[in-house]
């Protein structure tokens, strides 16, 4: 948490509110957030935001000064927010990063994470293509078809670990793995290559509707997670079995829900998600 939807919200917002805008001035609270490039922050000052990308569940910010782009990636980890703020408001404890802004709808984006979880990242181009290139896999919603089934097919793992396994998928976490693989009718503990064509099919469709969907609601509120603009989402009124072990099953299966110790939890239906 966030996962790819929060992410998504996120970065449709800094689009909608900062894009264009110049960089006046970067403060970093906690150089050791700052994971690479700390020794070029001074060089962003003066550059305008370019571009909005999102990368898995991290924001990357294109920024332009005299016909060079560099990057500043933030992985909002388990609790991070990017958050619009006035100038004057006052400062909450961990607040890491501040970018005030000139020539967009927001004077100020503050980058707040109460734990060490989060990471800042300034890179050039080769440097951010490089971190990509080996952390993040293919994108949920851009993977092609043809694409994910290779994926599963050749991964004798268990399914769910696959599918929160950044550098195969990049931006599903265990809320979401949780209720695709509800509603695809998957036990997590699947082991992903044996699947059938039809069932990895499924999987795909789901994995998308499930994503898009989250987007529309402005993502999961879990955890306190917040739009840069304040706002909550609404996603988790419809999650159907994350963190709901021992409700009845929403198929009305007359099961409960089950919780899985693992790395992570996982909630599962018994009859619906059969392990086979
Ligand atoms: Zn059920």
């Amino acid at each position: 948490m966030p996962e790819l939807p929060e992410a998504e919200v996120v970065v449709n917002q800094l689009r909608d509110r900062v894009l264009g805008a110049v960089l006046k001035g970067c403060w970093v609270g906690r150089p050791d957030i700052v994971r690479q490039g700390l020794a070029t922050l001074d060089w962003y000052r003066g550059a305008s935001i370019t571009t909005v990308q999102r990368r898995g569940k991290s924001v990357v910010l294109g920024c332009m000064r005299e016909h060079e782009t560099r990057y500043l990636l933030a992985e909002l980890g388990m609790t991070g927010l990017l958050l619009f703020r006035l100038p004057d408001a006052s400062y909450q404890k961990h607040t890491h990063l501040v970018l005030s802004l000139d020539g967009g709808l927001e004077p100020e984006l503050r980058y707040w994470n109460p734990r060490r979880f989060g990471r800042l990242y300034l890179f050039d181009r080769t440097g951010l293509e490089r971190f990509l290139a080996k952390r993040f896999g293919c994108d949920p919603l851009s993977v092609s078809w043809e694409q994910f089934q290779q994926l599963v097919k050749g991964r004798r793992g268990r399914l769910k670990a696959l599918l929160m396994q950044q550098q195969k998928i990049a931006g599903i976490g265990n809320i979401y793995a949780n209720e695709i693989l509800y509603r695809a009718r998957l036990h997590p503990y699947r082991t992903a290559s044996r699947l059938k064509t039809q069932t990895i099919r499924r999987l795909y469709d789901v994995m998308r509707e499930v994503l898009l969907d989250a987007i529309r609601d402005g993502g999961s509120s879990v955890r306190d997670f917040l739009a840069p603009d304040g706002t909550e989402g609404q996603y988790q009124e419809r999650h159907l079995v994350y963190d709901k072990a021992g409700d009845p099953c929403p198929a009305k299966c007359g099961k409960t829900i089950r919780r899985l110790v693992g790395e992570r939890s996982s909630f599962y239906c018994p009859t619906c998600q059969r392990r086979k």
